[in-house]
């Protein structure tokens, strides 16, 4: 596996497979089998029949930790918002399979050092504001200022809610000339360190359940996006400059195919279940869309159908660049969603 973010050259896509380890319960009921073989830093077998192989940009096995994640996918992003670019990262995967333990990880472990099995997320915005130190020493004399600001939404069944802010309720998408894509009446909170951030995510986070169970819903049907706005102001020969960048970090909604639960009345199972196979084929689209817009292409769906598309269109595609981390599990119950993920992330690139 190597460190070398070299790969991210040409390319504004980029797929990254995550395989999580087998938990302590799936050993003790299956053992050490797993439903995939890794061959190589770039392929991955699955091992049912008929067995398949797949290739792709980076294929991270379980032995593949939090930090060395964060300089393959974490740190690029960061680079390029520097360089006045969006970046955009997303968590796919079935509902288990790993995908806040990527984006977020261990937050409650504390600001100052973070602990190893902590996220994409807080990691990036160590780095961002290292960084940003950085340059502000090496360009004083421009007089270089950052303003950050964050903002943390969550849509589920395509209405937007402000995890910063729990009080207000279905928020609504605007386009504006100057401002571009926005969410109208959005939180968004000035941030000057990672701590900051943290204590966003943290607050975030708790109210992304408290909203889950209120909705009646499982978080795992819902997308969460954290987004930052960095902005930077300097002078050079009497001339103010501005520059603006997002960063975009999004933990998908469970990508797999839900089974109904015997407790609901028949006919209320049925629409549920519609409704939860569409919510499936939904997130696919959207990423597929997402994809293509990245890329330039034509779209799958028109991307006001999807309110996360229609959100994030102004951070995709020209230099922006964008990473879909693909979770997987090993383990063998999970065999045909794994596949599925597999084909799903062999179709993005
Ligand atoms: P999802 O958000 O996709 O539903 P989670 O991130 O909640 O899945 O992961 C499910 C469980 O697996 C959690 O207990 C998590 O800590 C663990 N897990 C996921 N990925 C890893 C990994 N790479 N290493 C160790 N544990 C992991
Ligand atoms: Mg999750």
């Amino acid at each position: 596996f190597s460190e070398d973010p070299s790969f991210w050259k040409d390319h504004n896509v980029q797929v990254i497979i995550r395989l999580r380890p087998l938990s302590g319960s799936e050993i003790s009921v299956q053992g050490h089998s797993k439903c995939v073989r890794q061959e190589s830093c770039q392929t991955i077998t699955w091992t049912g029949h008929p067995e398949s192989r797949f290739t792709f940009d980076l294929v991270a096995d379980e032995t593949v930790t939090q930090e060395k994640m964060f300089k393959v996918a974490g740190l690029p992003m960061v680079d390029n918002c520097m360089g006045g670019y969006n970046s955009c990262m997303f968590a796919y995967g079935q509902t288990g399979s790993g995908k806040t333990h990527t984006m977020l990880g261990d937050i409650e472990g504390g600001t100052r050092r973070h602990s190893v099995n902590c996220g994409m997320t807080p990691r990036v915005f160590e780095y961002l504001f290292s960084r940003i130190q950085k340059e502000k020493e090496a360009r004083k004399e421009e007089k270089i200022k950052f303003t950050c600001k964050c903002s943390f939404l969550e849509i589920y069944n395509e209405q937007i809610l402000d995890l910063l802010d729990p009080s207000s309720s279905n928020l609504q998408i605007r386009e504006d000339v100057k401002k571009g894509i926005y969410v109208d009446n959005l939180k968004e909170i000035e941030v000057a360190s990672a701590r900051d951030v943290l204590q966003q995510l943290i607050q975030g986070s708790a109210n992304r359940k408290v909203a889950a169970t209120n909705m009646n819903c499982a978080s795992s049907r819902s997308h969460s996006v954290f987004t930052c706005i960095i902005e930077s102001k300097w002078e050079s020969q009497g001339v103010t400059h501005h520059r603006f960048a997002r960063l975009n970090l999004v933990d998908l909604a469970g990508s797999e195919r839900q089974k109904s639960s015997g407790a609901e009345g028949e006919r209320l199972k049925e629409a549920t279940n519609i409704n939860k196979s569409l919510s499936t084929l939904k997130v696919r689209l959207v990423i597929m869309n997402l994809v293509s817009i990245s890329n330039g292409k034509s779209l799958h769906v028109p991307y006001r159908d999807s309110k996360l598309t229609f959100l994030l269109q102004d951070s995709l595609g020209g230099n922006s660049k964008t990473i879909i981390i693909a979770n997987i599990s090993p383990s063998l119950c999970c065999s045909l969603e794994t596949l599925s993920t597999l084909k799903f992330a062999q179709r993005a690139k």
